[in-house]
């Protein structure tokens, strides 16, 4: 596969859609960010890496980071984390508190807020410091030492962060976090603020790909958490647009409202698109539609 062509013909198609949609509105520092950004990376199970446009660019991360607490949870041998949070798509938006509280405290995926906050708290739980755990993971799977959380937006995080405090306070009335709701917040605030590139994260997220072995060949997950990952990226990884997602592109992903998507395409290679444009739901308008061309024109989704 002549990757680069791709790539070059995926961006014209998606080039007209750069800069529709809303930048995230919720802290002043996504939305201070340039609209007209696009970059798009993949990086293939050899781990040789290729992009176009911004790829190189830093951005926030934001809600990929999910999919990165979840795998490290269970590469920590903490896979009884499903008793605590589901595997089900939610149908509602990710920082919605309305199904908590019909099935009391344990949220639906690993991807919404909630479930994240749990997953937060489990690694917390697990290697006694979850930020750190998260960055030396990004750091030797990209290469790049410089990977880091953002401060500013940590804090603007923080200080805009009562829907996420009352998901977090919320379940501790449940017993489902084990740690102090501000901990857990803490860490989760961070996770989301780190920031990393398309060429970051595609390298970082290669490990889906690989069936759970990471770039060095050592093994984070068996296949078979590897595969639960990506199951659960697929039908939860883009909160209540997973369905049309799923139609779409037809590969697991995993957005954020930074306007970065991870997609993985199991066994060949893992993708990473970068506009900062969102739809309603919160994912890049540009990103989906670049994706959904990549996969076309290769045939490489799951179905
Ligand atoms: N920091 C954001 C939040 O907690 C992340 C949400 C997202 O990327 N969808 O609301």
């Amino acid at each position: 596969m002549d990757y680069q062509s791709v790539l070059e013909e995926v961006t014209a198609f998606a080039r007209p859609l750069v800069g529709r949609g809303q930048l995230a509105q919720y802290i002043p520092a996504l939305a201070d960010v340039d609209a007209e950004r696009f970059g798009i990376a993949v990086a293939d199970v050899n781990g040789d890496v290729y992009g176009v446009g911004d790829w190189q660019e830093p951005f926030s991360v934001q809600s990929i980071s999910k999919a990165f607490s979840l795998a490290l949870v269970l590469a920590e041998g903490g896979e009884r984390i499903w008793d605590r949070v589901g595997t089900e798509p939610s149908g509602n938006p990710f920082n919605s508190l309305v199904q908590l509280e019909y099935e009391n405290g344990i949220p639906r995926n690993p991807f919404i807020n909630a479930g994240a906050l749990v997953v937060t708290d489990r690694l917390q739980s697990l290697t006694g410091d979850a930020t750190t755990t998260m960055l030396e993971f990004l750091r030797a799977e990209s290469g790049n030492p410089d990977v880091a959380c953002d401060p500013v937006v940590a804090a603007s995080e923080a200080e805009h962060g009562d829907r996420n405090a009352a998901l977090a306070h919320f379940m501790a009335s449940y017993g489902n976090l084990d740690n102090p709701v501000a901990t857990v917040l803490e860490h989760y605030f961070r996770q989301c603020a780190i920031r990393m590139s398309c060429r970051d994260l595609a390298l970082a997220g290669a490990f889906l790909a690989r069936h759970g072995l990471r770039g060095d060949g050592t093994r984070l997950l068996p296949p078979r958490e590897a595969k639960q990952v990506n199951a659960v990226m697929l039908t939860c990884g883009t909160y209540d647009a997973a369905g049309s997602f799923a139609y779409r592109v037809g590969l697991p992903g995993k957005s954020g409202v930074g306007g970065g998507i991870v997609a993985v395409v199991p066994g060949r290679c893992t993708l990473c698109v970068w506009s900062p444009g969102l739809d309603s739901y919160g994912n890049s308008v540009a990103g989906v539609a670049a994706l959904d061309h990549f996969t076309t024109v290769t045939g490489w989704s799951v179905f």
